[in-house]
Parts: structure tokens; sequence; C-alpha cells
């Protein structure tokens, strides 16, 4: 296969490390001084003593200050722009996952160069020109929606805009255009399964599906394994934010071992989220993230809250772009328990290792005689065996047997028959604190 066949932009997926490098200086130095321009960055270089033409190595990244989502707010809307308000053509927000949303505004040069990192995505996962390819995300102010439909239609793959919700309908969209990919929230896709089971409907047989790409949410290597057995496909892992663009930032290669955070087009950093220090390669700690390649509202060392790690080595596809482990969380999901720990991302995994465990958790925090407690609810695969009370016991020994294992915590664990948790349309709402009402 020639390089022109096996990527979608050769000339920046085949970069060199040292050739990215040299790249990303010479765009970091033109990102700082763009950014300059902005009337809160050019505020905040002043406060910060920081001089944007002192940057003379990637070393110097770390005296630049941090941009955090509180500072998105303070400005909002127009105070990062850095062009005249009338070249900007695209307005989109953050899902607001905590908070006040943020807006992000888009130039013409920004939104052609997004589409051409979202098709360069799919395209290293296997998407090709002519596959009909269906959006299952929220359109509208989420990124997720036209920022994969125009990186679809950049590719060339027959684009059904489906959008969010709606199961039944999805399914017969699916059947009557033989929809080959798909995007797709991972706790839809697990609700799609439930509705499929439901209409006795095998999409191994039925369907025509070969790709998945799965994203905007935290999700364990153990829900990736049940949507690609169901479904009979491989799913890929696609992680992005709307700071910088919206999807097309990280995404799998056909390895399924971290995903390639494209560095032609962002800085990435792990730093540790207590001394902001930078991590080496390999450590755990909060996300950071630069764009190189946006004219219209650049963003520096943005911290992402979000939690992971640089996988070191090279990958096995040739693509020297750094590889981000699986997000473990953000760090404002982890909660404290009797003092210990806990991500919502290390319940599922113990709950997704089971087979009589269905498709839908939550995790219910409360305080019941001044004593914190951890509820987690379950839905059983099976409606038949809620009636089957040996079974049901074991099957609850087993879950808070082996959330203690991972926890080092004992719950509460409840079972639920299969559709008895509450669904939400956009990313799934596992964790709820009523610790403080
Ligand atoms: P938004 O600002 O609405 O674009 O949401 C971005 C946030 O969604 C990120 O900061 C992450 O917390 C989360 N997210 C997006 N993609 C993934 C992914 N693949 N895995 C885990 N979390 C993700
Ligand atoms: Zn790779």
């Amino acid at each position: 296969m020639s390089d022109y066949e096996k990527f979608w932009d050769a000339p920046a997926e085949t970069l060199t490390r040292e050739a990215i490098r040299d790249l990303q200086l010479k765009r970091l130095q033109s990102t700082l001084d763009r950014a300059s321009r902005s009337e809160f960055y050019g505020a905040k270089f002043k406060e910060a003593g920081f001089d944007p033409q002192s940057v003379k190595t990637l070393d110097d990244l770390c005296r630049i200050p941090f941009t955090v989502k509180q500072d998105l707010r303070d400005s909002y809307p127009y105070g990062l722009l850095c062009e005249p308000r009338d070249r900007m053509v695209r307005m989109h927000v953050s899902s607001g996952t905590t908070g006040q949303a943020t807006a992000i505004f888009y130039t013409r040069k920004d939104l052609d160069s997004w589409a051409d990192l979202v098709a360069r995505c799919m395209y290293m996962a296997g998407a090709r020109p002519g596959d009909v390819f269906q959006n299952l995300s929220g359109y509208g102010l989420f990124t997720g929606g036209l920022g994969f439909q125009y990186g679809a239609e950049r590719l060339g793959m027959l684009t059904i805009p489906s959008g969010a919700g709606n199961s039944r309908r999805q399914i017969q969209i699916m059947r009557d255009f033989s929809t080959g990919v798909i995007h797709i929230i991972p706790s839809f896709a697990l609700l799609l399964m439930d509705v499929l089971t439901e209409q006795g409907i095998d999409p191994r047989e039925a369907l025509s599906l070969k790709i998945a790409f799965i994203g905007a949410e935290p999700h364990s290597e153990e829900v990736r394994q049940r949507i690609e057995d169901f479904y009979g496909i491989k799913a890929y892992n696609s992680y992005g934010l709307s700071e910088m663009n919206g999807p097309g930032v990280a995404f799998e290669c056909p390895c399924q071992n971290g995903l390639h955070v494209w560095e032609d087009a962002y800085l990435v950093e792990i730093v540790n989220p207590r001394t902001l220090e930078p991590v080496p390669d390999g450590e755990y700690g909060e996300l950071v993230m630069t764009t190189l390649a946006r004219e219209g509202m650049p963003i520096l060392r943005y911290r992402t809250k979000d939690l992971s790690r640089l996988i070191p080595g090279d990958c096995p596809c040739g693509r020297a772009h750094k590889r981000l482990d699986r997000i473990q969380g953000r760090s404002d999901d982890m909660f404290i328990i009797k003092g210990v720990n806990v991500f919502p991302i290390q319940v599922e995994q113990v709950l997704m290792n089971i087979p009589e465990v269905g498709n839908n958790y939550q995790i219910l925090l409360r305080r019941q005689n001044n004593l914190d407690e951890m509820l987690v609810r379950v839905e059983v695969t099976d409606r038949m065996f809620v009636e089957d009370m040996r079974r049901l016991q074991g099957v609850l020994k087993k879950i808070t047997h082996d959330l203690k294992g991972e926890l080092l915590l004992t719950p509460k664990v409840e079972l639920v028959e299969p559709n008895g948790l509450p669904r939400s349309e956009g990313k799934a709402v596992r964790l709820i604190d009523q610790r403080d009402m």
C-alpha cells in the first residue's frame, strides 16, 4: 500500500519527532503573536510579566501562563478573539459538563482545518470515501454534530446527520441505507444495544456496520469490548473538546492502543494537577493543550481537567504523533467517599466485566445518619432472572465483592430490572451526589 493510501494527510502524519518539534516551535511562536492581540491574552501576558517574543525553544512553553475555564467565562463572549468579530463564521459552546457554558468561535480557515483534522482521524481508523456514515451525535451548539459532519463530508462519505436519540428511527436508517460507519457516544451505543435486543435484531446479521467512533464522554475498555462484540465492529476512541475545536484532537489508530494527538495542530502536556509541573511521559496527570493552528481564537496551555497520560514508545502504525491514553475521568468527576478517591470509570470497569450486568448503571452518593454512603444501582441483563432470587443474590454478592476489591470500600449495590434506570440523551449522567442536598 502506498503512503498516500494509508494516510489522509501523509505529509502531516509521517512527520518525524524532530520535524514535529520544529513545526511546533514555529507555530507556537506565531500563535503567541496572534494571541497577544486578544483583549484577554494581552492583559494576561502583561499581568504575568510574560513577553511572548521571549519564547525561543519549546522548553520555554512552561513559562506561558495557563488558561482555565473560568478565564473563558470571565471574557465571555468575545474577549479571546484575536481577529475582528466579523471574521468569525461559526460558534459552538462547550457542553457545560460543569457550570456555565463557554463560547468558541471559528474563522473560515479554522473550520477548514478542523474538517481536515476530523477527516484525518476517521481515515486513519479505516473510513473511506463512499462509505455511508451516520452521525448519531447531538447537532447544534455541541461540536460532535457539525464537527463530524464536515469531517465526513470532507473525507467523501455519504453523511447522514441523524442526530441524537430516537433509537428506533436510527436503526431503521441504518437498515435502509446500509450504514457502515457511525459516530456515537458510548452510553448511546449501549442503549441502542438494548433496543436492538428488544426488537430481536442481531446487528451482525441485519446491519452493515463495520466501524464506530465513540467518544465525548469517559468510558472504559470494557465498554468498548461490549460495543465491539455486540455490533461485530471495531470501535475507535475519539477525544476532543470544544476549546480545542471539538472532535479531531486525538484519535485511535488501527492499533487501538492510545489516541494519537495531532501534534502539528496541538501542543500536548501532562502536568501534575497540584504543582502544575509537567510530568514525564508515562505518568498520569492533567492534560493541558495549546492550539497551534487556530487563527480566530487561539487558546494557550488550556487546563482540560481531563486526567490521562502519554504512552511512552513508538506506535507500530508508524505515526510519530504522541499517544494519549484513555481518559480516566475529569478531576471534577472524582469523588471522595470514606476517605477513598474514586473515579466513576473504576466502577464501570468492574461492572462491565460481569456478564449478568446490563448496559446502564448509576452511582448515588448520599448521607445517611451522618455517614456517607455509596449506592451503586445496576441494571441486570435479563428481566426473567429478576425473579430468580438465588441467582440474583449471587450476582449481588459478586458485584459487591468485585467493587470492594477495586475500590477498597464496600458500596451498597441495588439491582434494577432492564431499562429501570433513567437515561439521558446527551452525555450520560452516571454520578449523583446528594450529600450536600
Ligand atoms: P465539550 O466541551 O462539550 O466538547 O466536552 C469536552 C469534554 O468531554 C472533554 O474535556 C472530556 O471531559 C470529555 N470527552 C471528550 N471525548 C472524550 C473521550 N474520548 N473520553 C473521555 N472523555 C471525553
Ligand atoms: Zn498508531
